[in-house]
């Protein structure tokens, strides 16, 4: 055996348990925890995919997991069997950064098969609806994400701008909430020269106007019409807020704000709206209402007492009080860890479930922290039943408790129009498969 040879085997002898071993034992690891979430999220009946999705050709996947560490949700994609697999699908909201980071292009981003969710409208390729010349943008439409909004507004005015305009007076479009989505078909439409109107039952803003004070909002970089691209792709609530201001201002674009849509009907070829102030006329209707038009009631005694709100806005009003968090999701959640920043507060969080299953793994890995810290008391399996001036009483898996209280905060979700898109004659997924 020549010297050089033995050096390569001595190399090869000292590379392989010190670089290889470690790779493979942790890509093993790595494996059999996404292996483990797909099973829990099987039983659970999360695994599926509720709206959009990456839908990953197994084919041409080469089980890099590149797009596994691009999801900013966490746990929506593992790698099983060397191929990269939907792993928690209902986590999805639509960032589409695993179909970008994919060297091979094996990822495509899908809506779900119709029946999988009741709540999502049937729509066109245009997004179009059921109702001839009446359009749902944005999250309305099952697709989440402040981005994906702005796309989806601009892009479906800018198709009803290739269409024939109005000479009786109506409006060629009415848009329908001041979100990101809404927001962005009026700068379209504005851009296009089309007689607009845009309605909002509140202020501008939409959902970020929700958000925690000083939330950090993370957006992937997107052209707006008529102002170009905005790049802001990590920034607080409070500056996303003052750009669509400087952006309506500088732009000229009118809001009819709190001006709440009540009614649509169809007269001919034109769309008649009534609003808490009037009636209009329009050729077309964008509707971007989002889903969190009105916030979820527990409906239990008390309820209706200054101290209950659905939103929190300035975590920093409150020191030293003891608040209730009522909600399992990442809004219930952000608001926990954000009050108990303040570290002055007694948090308790209650959730009806056994556990959190659609947070963000970030938030997850934070409220871990924070309960191992005991700045958060997290109340499993317990649900509210009567809020008095001073206490809560909540219904636990160990019996009755009576906690001392001075605000309620609740994040139950958000009441979708339903009866409002279907008063119109919008069709939904479920009347798809019947
Ligand atoms: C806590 C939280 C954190 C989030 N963080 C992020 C993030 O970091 N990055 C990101 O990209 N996305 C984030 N999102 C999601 C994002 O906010 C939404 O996807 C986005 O706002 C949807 O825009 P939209 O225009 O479709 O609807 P919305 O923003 O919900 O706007 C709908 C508007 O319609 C109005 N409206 C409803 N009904 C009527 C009516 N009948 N008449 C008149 N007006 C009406 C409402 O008042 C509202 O202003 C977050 C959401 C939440 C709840």
């Amino acid at each position: 055996m020549t010297d050089d040879t033995l050096i390569t085997l001595a190399v090869a002898a000292i590379l392989i348990p010190s670089v290889v071993l470690p790779y493979l034992l942790h890509h093993r690891k790595k494996e059999r925890e996404a292996r483990e979430r797909f099973e829990r999220a099987s039983i659970s009946g999360l695994q599926a995919a509720v709206t959009v999705h990456p839908q990953i050709n197994a084919i041409t996947c080469i089980g890099c997991g590149g797009c596994v560490r691009v999801c900013p949700e966490g746990d929506v994609l593992g790698v099983i069997d060397g191929k990269a697999v939907l792993v928690h699908g209902s986590k999805c909201v639509g960032h589409a950064l695993c179909a970008e980071a994919c060297p091979v292009g094996a990822i495509t981003m899908m809506m779900a098969a119709p029946g999988r969710n009741a709540d999502l409208p049937v729509l066109d390729e245009h997004l179009e609806t059921s109702v001839k010349n009446v359009f749902i943008v944005g999250e309305l439409g099952g697709l989440g994400l402040i981005r994906n909004a702005i796309l989806q507004g601009s892009r479906t005015v800018e198709l009803i701008a290739t269409r024939p305009r109005t000479k009786d007076g109506a409006y060629d479009v009415a848009i329908v909430g001041a979100g990101p989505a809404g927001l962005a078909a009026a700068l379209a439409a504005q851009a296009q020269g089309l007689r607009y109107l845009l309605l909002e039952q509140g202020d501008v803003g939409g959902t970020i106007l929700q958000y925690p004070r000083r939330k950090i909002v993370m957006t992937s970089p997107v052209v707006l019409p008529l102002w170009g691209k905005i790049k802001l792709t990590e920034a607080s609530k409070e500056t996303l807020l003052a750009l669509w201001q400087q952006i309506l201002t500088k732009t000229g674009v009118r809001v009819n704000a709190n001006e709440k849509v009540t009614a649509l009907r169809t007269e001919g070829d034109r769309q008649v709206l009534t609003t808490s102030l009037g009636e209009y006329r329009s050729a077309h209707v964008v509707l971007a209402l989002g889903r969190r038009g009105t916030p979820r009631k527990l409906r239990v005694p008390g309820e209706d007492l200054p101290k209950v709100t659905y939103r929190l806005m300035d975590t920093e009003s409150y020191q030293r009080c003891k608040v209730l968090i009522v909600g399992g999701g990442d809004s219930a959640v952000e608001a926990a860890l954000g009050l108990a920043l303040q570290g002055t507060n007694q948090i308790t969080l209650s959730y009806r479930g056994e556990e959190f299953q659609r947070i963000k793994e970030r938030n997850r890995q934070r409220l871990q922290d924070a309960v191992k810290r005991k700045s958060v008391t997290v109340l499993f399996r317990s649900q509210v039943t009567r809020i008095e001036p001073e206490t809560v009483h909540l219904e636990t898996a160990e019996g009755a408790r009576v906690l001392q209280n001075d605000y309620v905060f609740i994040f139950a979700g958000g009441e979708m129009p339903f009866e409002f898109l279907r008063n119109i004659g919008i069709r939904f997924q479920e009347t798809v498969i019947a």
